[in-house]
């Protein structure tokens, strides 16, 4: 799915699924409940016809046996009295007497209660009756009489679990409803307090984590904060950066124009013109002097935004790049009147040459610049006792006070403005110097101190 698809699909309302969440938990707790209930009644109702049937029958089995020899018209007498169906089977099955039926009935040695009593003594059984929801208990004895061996059964027609549910069931909806109206307006009510205090976070998002409701909002809070922060932090720098730019672009300009507006009005005097041309040209050199850093910059920023290696990535060898800059840099050097000296060791980096070029040529440029006549540069590099390899610019220049050894490496900073523009700086050399480092894992050491000069290591990682 393509990210502008995902973005069209809406996402699901949170509160709405709460509540049908909590509706339907409600639900089925009521209709578990409930089943539960009927089961648990049914049998607790079925146990207690059986035993009923079983002391009715044990009552009518001695009445019976005391009141006659057999006969079944002593226990059609006793019988109208219960309320229950009795029947009398001789030991054959057939039917003796039977309660309900005036007609003859069929062989009954087949019924399970009736086997059972006939091998124990006593039988119980339940069957489905013709109603439907209905069920019909039974319970015989065996009784040895003077007529032989016959069996007494009674009998009882009950509710099964359908015709208890078929009875209730008005009620069950009934309660049901009344239970889901209940369960739909507690659940809308949960559910607006769950969620009232997340859509109230997003209010204030400047004390998010503050304010947060729920422990498990915490990671979420914190990232919005930290992301926050970063964006109002990345927009201070870019506007801060943007007026910078106007502005170290501008005084160039003015000075260009100026100039430029002295000759084509003829205000200047002939004499003067190659050393206004002169002035002009300088200005002009700062300009693109510092258009370029720019451009190196925020190519640096994208390569960083991206989170990705610089281009060209491959072996560097630093030794043969300190010696070319070496070489370069001397013309510079002998103007400021100062001494480059270079020791080079072997060691190869991991990294683009062309950002290691311009790393070490501003390190050393500023060396420089930040000398005095007399002065020394030393350039080195080789690989530390912990076998990582360095590269190293020292200088015995005018030194960094120790206040700003923190910011020198922020855009645009400089300690002396006036010497730094008089020696042709843009103010961004170091930030290059940082952002090259930074993509090359690398670490940077300044120490520094005023009148005495200036030594900046930049550490690689150990190659692997
Ligand atoms: P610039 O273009 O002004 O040199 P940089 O970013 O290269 O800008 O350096 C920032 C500031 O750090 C400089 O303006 C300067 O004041 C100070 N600085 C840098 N390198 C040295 C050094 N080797 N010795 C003394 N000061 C230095």
């Amino acid at each position: 799915m393509s990210d502008e698809e995902r973005r069209q699909i809406r996402p699901r309302s949170m509160t709405r699924r709460y509540r049908r969440g909590l509706i339907l938990v409600g639900v089925l707790c009521v209709v578990a409940t409930l089943t539960a209930a009927t089961l648990l009644f049914q049998r607790s109702y079925t146990g207690h016809v059986d035993r009923y049937l079983q002391a009715l029958c044990t009552t009518l089995s001695d009445a019976y046996r005391l009141a006659g020899d057999g006969n079944a018209d002593a226990l059609a007498d006793l019988a109208g009295d219960t309320g229950v169906r009795c029947t009398l089977i001789d030991g054959d099955g057939t039917v003796l007497y039977d309660s309900e039926s005036t007609a003859p009935l069929t062989n009954h040695a087949d019924r399970p209660e009736v086997r059972q009593a006939l091998e124990s003594g006593a039988g119980s059984s339940t069957r489905q009756s013709q109603t439907m929801g209905r069920e019909t208990h039974y319970y015989a004895l065996r009784l040895d009489t003077p007529a032989g061996t016959q069996i007494l059964r009674v009998g009882e027609e009950v509710d099964n679990l359908w015709g208890l549910s078929a009875d209730t069931l008005p009620l069950l909806i009934g309660a049901l409803v009344v239970i889901l109206l209940g369960a739909g307006l507690l659940s809308a009510w949960l559910t607006r307090l769950l969620v009232q205090p997340i859509n109230r976070l997003a209010e204030n998002l400047d004390t998010i984590e503050a304010d947060v409701p729920y422990e498990e909002l915490i990671p979420l809070a914190r990232t919005v904060q930290t992301d926050r922060k970063l964006r109002e932090n990345n927009e201070t720098m870019r506007r801060e950066f943007t007026a910078n730019v106007s502005h170290e672009l501008k005084t160039p300009l003015t000075s260009i124009s100026g100039y430029a507006e002295l000759i084509e009005t003829g205000m200047a005097k002939s004499a003067d013109v190659p050393a206004f041309a002169a002035r002009i040209h300088k200005e002009a050199k700062r300009m693109i002097a510092l258009v370029s850093d720019i451009l190196q910059l925020s190519e640096l920023d994208s390569t960083q935004a991206a989170r990705g290696t610089p281009p060209d990535m491959g072996p560097v060898d630093l030794a043969a790049l300190v010696k070319e800059i070496a070489q370069t840099m001397t013309v510079n050097a002998r103007k400021a009147y100062v001494t480059l000296q270079y020791d080079a060791r072997p060691a190869t980096v991991e990294g683009c040459r062309d950002q290691l070029v311009e790393l070490t040529t501003n390190l050393c440029d500023n060396a420089i610049r930040y000398n005095r006549p007399g002065g020394h540069v030393d350039l080195r590099c080789g690989v530390g006792p912990d076998g990582c390899p360095y590269l190293e610019v020292e200088d015995n220049g005018i030194g960094i006070p120790q206040d700003s050894q923190s910011r020198v490496f922020e855009r645009f900073y400089r300690v002396d403005r006036s010497r730094s523009k008089a020696t042709g700086g843009t103010g961004l050399g170091l930030a290059i110097v940082k952002h090259i480092a930074l993509l090359h894992e690398a670490r940077i050491d300044l120490q520094s101190q005023v009148g005495t000069g200036t030594t900046i290591r930049v550490t690689f990682p150990q190659k692997n």
